[in-house]
């Protein structure tokens, strides 16, 4: 249904080989590397250190040609902690030779700088699986070559009972189109806001029409304000949020008026993820 194709600007793309119609499952993938559900950011080193440790070539020689943004790469390397984590987690297996003694220098150097790049990899593409990363998180290497766009035409989400990521079609897609989803998650979110999510975790800058048009995002901060609305309302906490200069609902009737308010931008903007579903 789909196709890899190369672009000059920015590489890699997922491309409609044939028309696919609104709800069609466009893939239904297998993670290439899965870390279980963690509780810090420390465990979940140590845990993708273990899972990078266990994976066959095969899987490595996949994960190895998936792309990375230099400078989320960098950032990355910066603090040394992916590292630290990598040499500790080897120390701690205490690796031998075949004569018994044990692993050190040269060969143990190799394999530790193996898991860090995998490591890094995994860090710059890995997805929740579920929300909040219930599952885990994996790395997916259709999805991941998979660009972004904050108005989608596929919605990715987990299935425990497949135990795959699919991705559906959230419009009619031509053949020849781009495929495109929404990295973020969260379709109620200014320009500005969208902007650093994307440039601080994956290095990139989104050029898409509610990004490069000032009325599209006159809708968008109308559509942050409708949702801060609700959610006070659905907590309780209408009357704090006022003060921040929310618009205060104070009865069930004011709150479904701004929900179907929200309803209409998000279909007038055809953005038709979870977010339309929930609201
Ligand atoms: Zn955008």
């Amino acid at each position: 249904m789909v196709e890899i194709r190369q672009l000059a600007s920015i590489g890699e793309a997922i491309f409609a080989k044939v028309n696919i119609s609104r709800g069609t499952r466009i893939a239904a993938e297998t993670p290439l590397i899965i870390v279980p559900p963690i509780k810090s950011t420390g465990e979940e080193l140590w845990e993708l250190c273990k899972a990078a440790d266990g994976i066959t070539n095969t899987e490595s020689k996949e994960l190895e040609k998936l792309p990375c943004s230099p400078k989320v790469v960098d950032a990355i390397r910066e603090g040394g902690y992916v590292d630290n984590r990598a040499w500790c987690f080897y120390k701690s297996k205490k690796l031998k030779n075949n004569d018994g003694r044990l692993l050190k220098g040269r060969k143990l150097r190799k394999m530790v700088n193996k898991t860090i790049n995998l490591c890094i990899i995994y860090l710059v593409n890995n997805v929740q699986l579920g929300p909040g990363g219930k599952y885990g998180s994996g790395v997916f290497p259709l999805y991941t070559r998979i660009n972004h766009s904050c108005v989608p035409n596929a919605y990715n989400s987990w299935n425990p009972t497949l135990e795959r990521l699919t991705i559906h079609a959230i419009h009619d897609i031509k053949a020849g189109e781009q495929i495109f989803v929404d990295y973020i998650g969260k379709t109620c979110r200014t320009r500005n806001q969208r902007g650093f999510s994307l440039y601080t975790a994956w290095g990139i800058t989104c050029n898409c029409a509610a990004c490069t048009d000032d009325t599209l995002d006159q809708l968008r901060y109308r559509m942050v304000v409708l949702d801060q609305a609700l959610a006070a309302y659905e907590c309780g906490k209408s009357e704090e949020a006022h003060l921040e200069g929310i618009p205060k609902l104070e009865t069930p009737k004011q709150a479904l008026n701004a929900a179907e308010e929200l309803v209409e931008l998000l279909k007038k903007q055809r953005l038709c993820g979870m977010e339309l579903c929930r609201t």
